[in-house]
């Protein structure tokens, strides 16, 4: 496995790759790897013949007031993770690799980015795609690789390479769970044992919101309801978001049906965690 740090060695590295007719994988992260990343890489060494992975914190996603400083982060063991998932190239660039002094271009995918999320974290999209379109022009990836636990951002990316003809295929891969449910997140390793055991309850209601829509309750308010009770009873919990939208679109439903996603947000001692499932109702 090869780390680089500099956008030319990169290109340089992966020059010779393509020009031997290799199909490229890119595995975007922010480091601190669990075996969510763990399954982007693995799926990503299955379909493509060269895999890069970069780890990068980036800066431009986070807003003043949230834990750039403190997200975790322990690279030695990141590499050490990525050698054993045959990864090919790891990319580490420097906060100032990325963007220079007087860096002035950003990419915003509008309307997709002002709910959910976007909305608690203003700016926060448009941070996201300027980075992905910067790796994505880095690496000139065959296909890239994303989480479903970050539905909102897969939705958002597939609607920038669409609208900016990267040619390019995005894949999604399903969420990673803990055996309790919980979705594995770097940011878990903020919750103390209370907290930890406070965050079940953000699966469960996911669960119990699906529970009710496959027996028939179609009508998002009262799905929305029962979910919110459920979480807002929980010590510990914080509540930002509990909402059903089209899974395409983002359209906020008042009636459940066609692809839908059924997202949370909810603080957790100092941990903002999110949460989603997706489901196709009749
Ligand atoms: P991050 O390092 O948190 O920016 O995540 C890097 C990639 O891993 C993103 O595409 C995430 O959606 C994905 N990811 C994070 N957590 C999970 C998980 N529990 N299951 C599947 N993918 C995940």
């Amino acid at each position: 496995m090869e780390i680089i740090r500099e956008s030319k060695a990169l290109r340089d590295a992966l020059k010779v790759q393509k020009a031997a007719g290799k199909t490229i994988g890119l595995v975007p992260t922010m480091g601190y790897f669990h075996e969510g990343h763990l399954a982007l890489m693995r799926e990503a060494r299955k379909e493509c013949q060269v895999v890069v992975v970069s780890i990068f914190v980036n800066p431009l996603q986070f807003g003043p007031a949230e834990d750039l400083a403190a997200y975790p982060r322990d690279l030695e063991r990141d590499l050490a993770l990525a050698v054993q998932e045959g990864v090919n190239f790891v990319f580490i660039p420097e906060e100032k690799e990325m963007y220079p002094e007087d860096y002035a271009t950003h990419v915003e995918v509008e309307r997709l980015t002002s709910v959910l999320c976007g909305r608690s974290r203003p700016g926060h999209f448009r941070g996201v795609t300027t980075v992905v379109a910067k790796l994505f022009n880095l690496v000139q990836p065959d296909y890239a690789f994303f989480g479903q636990k970050d539905a909102q951002q897969a939705i958002v990316i597939q609607r920038m390479v669409r609208d900016l003809n990267f040619p390019l295929e995005i894949v999604v891969i399903p969420t990673v769970r803990e055996a309790d449910g919980l979705a594995m997140s770097s940011r878990n390793v903020y919750l103390n044992p209370q907290e930890r055991e406070s965050a079940r309850v953000l699966y469960r209601a996911l669960q119990k919101a699906e529970e009710l829509i496959r027996a028939g309750e179609h009508r998002a308010g009262a799905v929305k309801n029962i979910a919110l009770e459920m979480l807002c009873k929980e010590p510990r919990v914080q509540v930002d978001y509990f909402e059903i939208r089209d899974a395409e679109n983002l359209r906020e439903l008042e009636m459940i049906r066609g692809k839908v996603l059924v997202a949370l947000a909810a603080w957790v001692g100092k941990a903002r965690l999110i949460d989603n499932i997706m489901l196709e109702v009749e």
